[in-house]
């Protein structure tokens, strides 16, 4: 899996949600099936300093878990922002990369545009390379069209973002692509 393929509306949310968490870090989940993303969760950083850190709460993390397996998602992404620094992985973004088939999605805020770049990181090895993201029905990233009602395997229609409460009772935000069956 060398790019991750994500539609313009959860790229957006993405986008959305960091900037609304600025200057505090944000960070969540990207769900998908074979680097297409399927699901977009922004879930709180409980980081003690989320001015320079992140974690993602650990409940809300197995929920999210448990409801993708449900779904067959995979955990494709996970996405933090760097509200005044490079969208580059830092030592502590690295450590802390323990889902090493998953993408890290790093949306830095230091410029008027949103930078956003996508790596794949290999935590016990102390690297990381750039991986391409695709963001479908925008062509100025290279993401070719979404074809809503294709019967290629792709999404057929949109959810529109909704609040999702975990059982745990925390709240977190989901927007999703459903598939055609
Ligand atoms: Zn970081």
């Amino acid at each position: 899996m060398a790019a991750m393929r994500i539609p313009k509306q959860l790229y957006q949310q993405i986008i959305d949600h960091c900037k609304k968490e600025y200057p505090r870090e944000a960070c969540g989940l990207v769900a998908g099936v074979k680097g297409l993303v399927t699901a977009v969760f922004s879930v709180p950083n409980v980081a003690s300093d989320p001015y320079s850190n992140y974690l993602v709460d650990s409940t809300v993390q197995a929920e999210l878990f448990r409801l993708m397996a449900a779904k067959n998602w995979e955990l494709t992404a996970i996405y933090h922002s760097h509200p005044s620094g490079a969208a580059c992985p830092s030592e502590s973004d690295i450590r802390q990369a323990y889902y090493e088939d998953a993408f890290m999605l790093i949306v830095g805020l230091h410029r008027t545009k949103p930078d956003v770049r996508l790596y794949r990181v290999q935590r016990r090895r102390g690297t990381y390379a750039q991986a391409r993201l695709l963001v479908l029905g925008d062509r100025k990233n290279g993401g070719g069209t979404l074809r809503p009602r294709g019967d290629d395997g792709f999404c057929r229609s949109w959810s529109g973002g909704k609040e999702f409460q975990c059982p745990t009772g925390r709240l977190t935000t989901m927007q999703s692509v459903l598939f055609p069956r």
